[in-house]
C-alpha cells in the first residue's frame, strides 16, 4: 500500500474510481448503440449518497457534472462544500414539504416531487416571493405497494398539472426505480407510457429519469434520459450514517 492510500483509507483509489466510470460510461454508450439512439441523449447522474465529498470531487475531476443525492442535510453540506465546482445537484430522494423549501436553495433539479405538500413547497410564499427556479420530475411508483416512493400511475396527470401550477418548477418529466420483483424492461415500459401521457399535458417535459447500477441498459432500451448510477461507479456504499 503507498503512503497516499493510508492517508485516507476510506476513499476508493482514483484509478479504481476512473476505471469503473470509464466502465460504466462504455455500458452506456453500448446500450445506446443497441437501442439505435445517441449518448448525447443520455444524462449520466452519479448517486453519490453517504460517500464524502472528497469522492464528489474526484469525480468532478474525471468529467462528471451530476450528481445525485437522498438526503437534504448530507446534500446540502455537501453542496456548500463542493460549490466551486459548479455540479448540477438532483436531489433523488423523499423528501417533507419543509426539507423541500430548504432543498431549493441548492439543488437545480429534484427528481422526487411525488406528493402535492412537497409540489408546493416550491411554489413562492409571501417570505420567499420570488424563489429560485428548478427542474422538477414527477416520481411514478412502479410497484404494487404504496409504501414505496412515488405516485400511482394514476395520480401522475394531476401531479404534473400541480407542478406546472407552481410557476417554480419547469416540468421536466417522469422518474422511476424499476420494482424488485419484475423484470425491470416491462416496469419501464410502463413507465415510458406515462412519459407520454405527461407529455399531452407539457410537450416541454420529455424527459425520463430511469435506471440504477444493474438496470441502466434495461432504462436506455426504454427511452431513459438521465440515468442514476451509484454504486457500478463509487463502489460499495457506506452504511447509512
Ligand atoms: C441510491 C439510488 C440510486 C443509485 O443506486 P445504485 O444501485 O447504487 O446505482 C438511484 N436512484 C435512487 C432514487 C437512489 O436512491
Amino acid at each position: 500500500m503507498s503512503d497516499a492510500d493510508q492517508r485516507e483509507p476510506s476513499l476508493p483509489s482514483d484509478t479504481g474510481l476512473e476505471a469503473r466510470l470509464a466502465s460504466v460510461r462504455a455500458g452506456i454508450a453500448d446500450a445506446a448503440r443497441a437501442a439505435d439512439r445517441s449518448v448525447d441523449e443520455l444524462t449520466l447522474v452519479v448517486v453519490t449518497k453517504y460517500h464524502p465529498a472528497a469522492l464528489v470531487r474526484q469525480l468532478a475531476a474525471l468529467g462528471v457534472t451530476d450528481v445525485g443525492e437522498n438526503r437534504h442535510q448530507e446534500a446540502q453540506a455537501k453542496a456548500a462544500e463542493l460549490e466551486d465546482l459548479g455540479l448540477t445537484w438532483h436531489f433523488v430522494g423523499q423528501l417533507q414539504s419543509k426539507k423541500a423549501r430548504q432543498a431549493r436553495r441548492y439543488a437545480h433539479v429534484v427528481q422526487s416531487l411525488d406528493r402535492a405538500s412537497v409540489v408546493d413547497a416550491f411554489a413562492p410564499t409571501e417570505t420567499e416571493p420570488d424563489p429560485r427556479v428548478l427542474d422538477g420530475f414527477v416520481q411514478v411508483n412502479l410497484t404494487d405497494d404504496p409504501g414505496r416512493g412515488g405516485v400511482v400511475p394514476d395520480d401522475v396527470d394531476a401531479l404534473a398539472e400541480r407542478v406546472l401550477a407552481t410557476g417554480t418548477l419547469r416540468l421536466r418529466g417522469v422518474m422511476a426505480v424499476a420494482p424488485l420483483d419484475e423484470e425491470p424492461r416491462a416496469a419501464f415500459a410502463r413507465l415510458r407510457a406515462i412519459s407520454e401521457r405527461v407529455r399531452l399535458i407539457d410537450p416541454a417535459a420529455t424527459d425520463i429519469s430511469a435506471g440504477m447500477s444493474g438496470d441502466y441498459a434495461e432504462a436506455v432500451a426504454e427511452g431513459a434520459t438521465h440515468l442514476r448510477i451509484g454504486s457500478a461507479i463509487t463502489g460499495n456504499r457506506p452504511a447509512a450514517p
